[in-house]
C-alpha cells in the first residue's frame, strides 16, 4: 500500500485531532473530523478490510464476534528515521508505550476489550484508541465497529441488535464520516445490513463506498459483476470488490502481502472481472478512499475553521479568568493557545488556497 497522498491537508487534520483530544475528552467526535468507519453485519469482513488497508496484521478477526468495542485507529504517516523502528502502535489508554510487535497490539486490543466488557461476547460503545505510526500508511483515521447481529449470544442483552445499530449510527451519521459499507458477496446484496444502515445515515450516498468481500467464495456459477457495476443496488460512489484472507489463511498465518498477491491473481485469472480493474482489489479501495477523503476534507474545512476559532475564543476567555495565582495553569493555556493559533493560521492559509504545502511541524 503506497502512501501516495498528494496533499498536506490530512496530516494537519490528524494533528488537530491530537490537539483537541485533551481539550474535549470524550466529546472529540463533536469536532466531526473526517474519518472512515466500516459498517456491516458480523463476519462480513470489516476488520479484514481495515487490516488490508493498513497493511499490517493487528486486528482481532474471525468467525465469532471479535470486534466488541469501537476501535478508533489513527494512522500517521511518519518518514523512516534511521536508527529508529519504522512502525509502531500506541494506545490512548497506555500513553508513552510503543508497541513494535503487531501481534502484541492485537493481544492488547483483546485484553482491553475484555477489561471493559468481559470475556463472554459483551459489547460496549466505549472506544479503544490506537495510533499507528509508519512510513507506509495513508494519514487517515479508521473506525472498526462491532458488526450488526440479530440474536443475542453469551452476555449480550436481549436488545443487542438495537444497541449495536445505535453505536454504529453514532459514527456513520456524522457528515464528516466516510462509510465503508461492507457486504459479503456470498449473500444477497439487496438485503445487506450495511447498505441499509449506510442509506439511513447517508441518504444521498455522497459519502458511502460499497465494499463487496468474499468474491472468492461465491456460489459456483455466480459472480459479483452486477454488484460491482451498481446494477443491483445503485450507489453514487460505487463499489469495490475485494478478496481477503479466509479463516484458513488466518489459521495458517498467511501474511497480508501473500493475501494481496493472491487477490491480484484472483482478479487477473477471472475473466468475469476483466474491464472492472478500477473496482477490484484493496489497492483500488485505498485509491478511491484517498480521493474521496481529500475532496471531503476540502469541503468541510471552512466549518472546521469556524469551530477552531470558537474554541480559540473560549481558551482566550478562560485564560482571562485565571488570576496570578494560577500562573502555571495560565502558562499551559498559553502554550495551547499558541498551538491552536498556529493551526488556525495553517487552516486559514489552506482554506484561502494560499499554500497547499503547509508544514505541520
Ligand atoms: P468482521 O466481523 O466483519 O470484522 O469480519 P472479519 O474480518 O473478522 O472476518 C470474518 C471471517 O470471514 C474471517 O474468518 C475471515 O477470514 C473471513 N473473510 C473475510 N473476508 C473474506 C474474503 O474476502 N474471503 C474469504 N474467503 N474469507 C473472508
Ligand atoms: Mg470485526
Amino acid at each position: 500500500l503506497s502512501s501516495s497522498i498528494g496533499s498536506s491537508v490530512i496530516p494537519i487534520i490528524n494533528k488537530l485531532q491530537d490537539i483537541f483530544a485533551p481539550i474535549n475528552g470524550d466529546q472529540l467526535l463533536k469536532l466531526q473530523l473526517p474519518q472512515v468507519a466500516v459498517v456491516g453485519s458480523q463476519s462480513s469482513g470489516k476488520s479484514s478490510v481495515l487490516e488490508a488497508l493498513v497493511g499490517r496484521d493487528f486486528l482481532p478477526r474471525g468467525c465469532d464476534i471479535c470486534t466488541r468495542r469501537p476501535l478508533v485507529l489513527q494512522l500517521e504517516n511518519r518518514p523512516a528515521v534511521s536508527g529508529e523502528e519504522r512502525e509502531w502502535g500506541e494506545f490512548r489508554h497506555l500513553p508513552g508505550k510503543r508497541f513494535y510487535d503487531f501481534s502484541q497490539i492485537r493481544r492488547e486490543i483483546q485484553a482491553e476489550t475484555e477489561r471493559e466488557v468481559g470475556y463472554n461476547k459483551g459489547v460496549s460503545d466505549k472506544q479503544i484508541r490506537l495510533k499507528i505510526s509508519s512510513p507506509n500508511v495513508l494519514n487517515i483515521t479508521l473506525v472498526d465497529l462491532p458488526g450488526i447481529t440479530k440474536v443475542p449470544v453469551g452476555d449480550q442483552p436481549s436488545d443487542i441488535e438495537a444497541r449495536i445499530r445505535k453505536m454504529i449510527m453514532a459514527y456513520i451519521k456524522q457528515e464528516a464520516c466516510i462509510i465503508l459499507a461492507v457486504s459479503p458477496a456470498n449473500s444477497d446484496l439487496a438485503t445487506s445490513d450495511a447498505l441499509q444502515m449506510a442509506k439511513e445515515a447517508d441518504p444521498t450516498g455522497s459519502r458511502t463506498i460499497g465494499v463487496i468481500t468474499k468474491l472468492d467464495i461465491m456460489d459456483r456459477g455466480t459472480n459479483a459483476r452486477n454488484f460491482l457495476l451498481g446494477n443491483v443496488v445503485p450507489l453514487r460512489l460505487g463499489y469495490v470488490g475485494v478478496v481477503n484472507r479466509s479463516q484458513e489463511d488466518i489459521n495458517k498465518n498467511r501474511s497480508i502481502a501473500e493475501a494481496l498477491a493472491y487477490e491480484e491473481q484472483f482478479f487477473r485469472d477471472n475473466p468475469i472481472y476483466n474491464g472492472l480493474a478500477d473496482r477490484c482489489g484493496i489497492p483500488q479501495l485505498a485509491k478511491k478512499l484517498n480521493q474521496i477523503l481529500e475532496q471531503h476534507i476540502r469541503t468541510v474545512l471552512p466549518g472546521l475553521k469556524a469551530e477552531l476559532h470558537s474554541h480559540l475564543l473560549i481558551v482566550v476567555k478562560e485564560l482571562r479568568t485565571y488570576g496570578e495565582a494560577m500562573e502555571s495553569k495560565a502558562e499551559q493555556g498559553a502554550v495551547l493557545l499558541n498551538i491552536l493559533t498556529k493551526y488556525c493560521e495553517a487552516f486559514s492559509a489552506m482554506v484561502d488556497g494560499k499554500s497547499q504545502e503547509m508544514s505541520t511541524k
